[in-house]
């Protein structure tokens, strides 16, 4: 795949700002080769660099990853917020992970690449820089060094894997339609977001019941018609029925929430027994839901972006915070909120960053339900910040912030990938209650 066609989200823009918030938060794992230039690069204290212990750290046998200062900023970090590897020796010094990131590459055909971003990266919350589309050279570069070597025929992600029909498996030009589908239900603004998003679950329910193996190319145009018209009547305005999510569900909420709040940064790997106790005691917290909402590591460089970018402001976040007072209307169901959302789920989608090998090889239908699931994460994690300051209502920066930090776990924590809590995604649609969880959280 020496000269890959890249597919780039055509919504969505992008340009570092120099935040610093990939470079104090990201454990970088980098290759022999890149390990072997660095160390090749000789620095020293002269260069800013503390000598304290190596540049770079053994993680487990042949794995290396950069070491951190002690402020838990990567050790090339400078005081100005930028890299030292690239200030001495030019961008493409740099180990590619740091070069790729906020984007993420996928395979989406043969010889065929698609870019999706990582909203943990500020400016692409704030949809900042330049259109992505418009950066095609520099990506393109990006991806063939990513792709380098690399095995190259990928089958694209299951549609279906699961009861009642089994394995259901589409070629490339297929799942395009699928995608084309999905895309086109949530770019529909005629309704709330929120609407869409219900209509998608049962769009992936009439899916889930058919037998569309022998149905292929225009006719599955017509039949993903007929599906996404059926979805359209079962839930058709903006008058959402509202119920609270069942007390299993709740529990099953909050433990995922949990995890996606998470923000295991190199101090926090440094912590050691103390931190692990801390952090069971929070899990036992969050699953009974009862009395103060534990302290979240939530990341700086999220709160410094975020915090002062408020309508009012914005004080230091302090207030205790009780489960109870996130079950309340917070005003949620606003036009600059479903704009921010819709081109978060847009991306995912047209960057195929929501299930195959993007998302722990879940089928398309389980991954898109993982991705709704995002929805109600963001909006508690929100009502969290907002409550944390006194506020009733969210505001576009809760939001914001929130989706920064629920998205660096999405697709990468590698709890969110187990067995486990793959299942609880799955039981929550067969209960019925992610349409209850969407609801009930986008009040
Ligand atoms: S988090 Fe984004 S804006 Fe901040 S330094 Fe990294 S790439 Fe740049």
């Amino acid at each position: 795949m020496s000269r890959p066609s890249l597919q780039l989200p055509v919504i969505q823009n992008w340009g570092c700002h120099n935040c610093g918030g990939c470079c104090r938060e990201h454990l970088i794992e980098i290759t022999d080769d890149e390990k072997q230039r660095i160390e090749q690069q000789s620095w020293t204290a002269a260069d800013g660099v503390s000598m304290a212990r190596p540049v770079i750290q053994r993680i487990a046998r042949n794995r290396y990853r950069l070491a951190h200062q002690d402020n838990g900023a990567c050790v090339f970090l400078d005081e100005h917020g930028l890299c030292r590897i690239h200030a001495k020796f030019g961008e493409p010094a740099k180990p590619l992970a740091c070069r790729v990131y906020p984007y993420a590459v996928h395979p989406a055909g043969e010889e065929q690449l698609t870019v999706s971003l990582r909203f943990s990266c500020p400016s692409v919350v704030r949809n900042l820089g330049p259109l992505v589309a418009s950066q095609t050279a520099a990506i393109g570069q990006l991806s063939r060094e990513i792709v380098a070597g690399k095995h190259r025929d990928h089958d694209p992600p299951l549609i279906h894997d699961a009861p009642p029909h089994g394995i259901q498996q589409s070629n490339w030009s297929d799942f395009h339609r699928f995608l084309t589908a999905l895309d086109d239900c949530v770019a529909d603004d005629s309704v709330d977001l929120v609407v869409r998003l219900m209509r998608i679950l049962a769009w992936l329910e009439l899916v889930e019941q058919s037998q569309f193996q022998t149905i292929r190319g225009a006719k599955l145009d017509d039949y993903l018609s007929l599906v996404t018209a059926a979805a359209a009547k079962a839930q058709s305005d903006n008058d959402l029925p509202i119920h609270r999510p069942n007390r299993m569900a709740r529990i099953m909420f909050r433990l995922i929430a949990a995890q996606y709040a998470r923000h295991d940064t190199e101090a926090l790997v440094r912590g050691g027994i103390r931190t692990r106790v801390a952090l069971l005691n929070a899990a036992l917290r969050f699953t009974t839901g009862i009395g103060r909402v534990p302290t979240l590591n939530e990341s700086a460089s999220v709160s410094r972006v975020f915090d002062d970018s408020g309508d009012d402001g914005r004080k230091q976040a302090s207030q205790v915070v009780c489960f109870s007072d996130l079950e309340v209307h917070f005003g949620g169901r606003r036009p600059d909120i479903d704009e921010l959302l819709t081109r978060y789920f847009r991306v995912k989608i047209q960057g195929i960053h929501f299930c195959g090998p993007a998302q722990f090889q879940t089928s398309l239908l389980d991954g898109f339900r993982g991705l709704t699931l995002m929805y109600p994460i963001v909006m508690w994690l929100a009502r969290l910040r907002a409550a944390r300051r006194g506020a009733k209502q969210l505001e576009l920066a809760d939001v914001q912030a929130s989706l920064a930090t629920a998205d660096h776990n999405y697709g990468y924590s590698p709890a969110l990938g187990t067995r486990s809590a793959l299942s609880r995604i799955s039981l929550l649609s067969r209960m019925k209650q992610l349409t209850s969880l969407l609801s009930w959280y986008s009040q």
